[in-house]
């Protein structure tokens, strides 16, 4: 027998059956197009970096090596449920949101991208049936792929008794709904309070778990706060012990990405069993990094978080404000109450994918086509757009230009009548 190498065929086939469903991010591969010079993304969703409060950040990591003690603790392994007065920052932040918890209910993880993983492999085994929008967040698809489950797709008439039909007519069972309910990635939109609480009803006739992942709640530019499903579903079952959300938490989008600090928030119970699975994947979270994120969020949380609504309010507006100026008919979007995103569901026939192709070489602009986002039946007419990082100038610019590829694509499917479906 010939020894495999560690490439092609022979990669494959030392490769765990679970690597098969470990699919490349096209937004990964994406990023890597952005530092073209004078290129106008729209494609990630990060933070714009000129909001980093760096001078916080400096002080805080500063603070966390000065004294020799408090230097020792800080470069040390620690606990895996995370640093205490981490934690308990966390709790009282969730308590202000109508989540009345204490530490023990909060576990920190590597961003809230560990926290959705972290849940995946503790809840779902191959076949289980997994409740999500479409389109849905990326990253979870992705964290949750490598466990092999099945979807469904959450809609307005959609019961909690068809979705268990079609489960058990597959020979499964519905695990958990994975939700984003404010200014969702990607589509921006917003679950009503109405449906916060039909999603509360119907996981706790399906017996299954919530999975709220609350990355954008922070980021509110519009519209009144609504309470997490978190809080609503404590509020029913008496306790957030008592019930059945996990809440998805993380500092990435308010203070910084890179320290790699998110929390899970739920019942006491299942965190005991989540800090397993935490430890089995890295111990803990770094230990400086939840130091400084403790000393900045003490610091500063509620300013970032004013300026960042601030400086993204008049990204978004400018981004709608555009669209509405240079976009062709047939034409689509949503008008989000926060976050980064906005979703656009292009005319007939216009694929996403081919558009971006122009749209780099011929625009110097990029986006995320939207097919990615779906766990089914993608749609191909579909891109997100991000407004996280473009001055308005820049938005204005990069919306025509985008709106004159979108006419031309159009015109171009009309000379071939048959490529326009009907
Ligand atoms: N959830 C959603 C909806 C996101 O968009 C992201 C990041 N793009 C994450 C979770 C993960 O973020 P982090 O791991 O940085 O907390």
């Amino acid at each position: 027998m010939q020894p495999s190498t560690l490439s092609g065929s022979g990669l494959s086939d030392l490769c765990a059956q679970r690597a098969s469903r470990m699919a490349a991010s096209e937004i990964r591969e994406l990023l890597k197009i952005l530092e073209r010079p004078g290129l106008i993304s729209f494609a990630g969703g990060i933070p714009d970096p000129a909001l980093f409060d760096v001078e916080a950040f400096r002080t805080a990591y500063a603070g966390a090596l000065a004294r020799p003690e408090a230097a020792a603790a800080a470069l040390q392994y620690s606990t895996s449920e995370g640093y205490l007065p981490l934690r308990r920052w966390i709790a009282a932040h969730m308590a202000r949101s109508g989540v009345d918890c204490t530490p023990d209910n909060i576990l920190i993880t590597s961003g809230s991208q560990q926290a959705i993983e972290l849940i995946g492999k503790l809840f779902i085994d191959e076949g289980d049936t997994l409740l999500t929008a479409a389109p849905t967040y990326l990253g979870a698809l992705q964290a949750f792929a490598p466990n092999g489950p099945r979807y469904d797709t959450l809609g307005d008439n959609v019961t909690a008794a068809v979705h268990r039909a079609r489960a058990e007519a597959a020979g499964s069972r519905v695990k958990l709904i994975y939700l984003v309910p404010d200014f969702a990635n990607p589509s921006g939109d917003t679950l009503s309070l109405a449906e916060r609480a039909r999603i509360v009803d119907m996981a706790a006739e399906l017996g299954c778990l919530i999975v709220e992942d609350g990355a954008y709640t922070a980021l509110r530019y519009g519209g009144e706060e609504l309470p997490p499903i978190a809080a609503l579903d404590a509020r029913r079952a008496g306790s957030v012990d008592a019930g059945r959300t996990l809440y998805c938490g993380t500092f990435s989008k308010t203070l910084s990405p890179a320290l790699r600090v998110g929390w899970i928030c739920g019942p006491r119970e299942t965190m005991q069993r989540l800090t397993l699975a935490k430890q089995a994947a890295d111990l803990h979270s770094a230990t400086i990094n939840q130091v400084a994120m403790h000393a900045v969020a003490e610091a500063c949380y509620d300013d970032r978080v004013a300026a960042a609504r601030h400086q993204y309010r008049i990204r978004r507006d400018a981004m709608l404000a555009a669209l509405d100026r240079h976009a062709p008919p047939g034409m689509d979007w949503t008008r989000p109450d926060g976050g980064l995103f906005v979703w656009v569901t292009l005319p007939p026939g216009v694929d996403g994918r081919r558009l971006l192709k122009r749209a780099i070489e011929e625009a110097n602009i990029a986006f995320v086509p939207g097919r990615a986002f779906f766990a089914e039946e993608p749609q191909d007419n579909t891109l997100r757009l991000s407004f996280s990082l473009a001055d308005p100038a820049r938005i204005e610019t990069g919306m025509e230009r985008l709106c004159d590829l979108i006419r031309s694509e159009v015109a171009a499917l009309r000379a071939v009548p048959d490529a326009v479906p009907a």
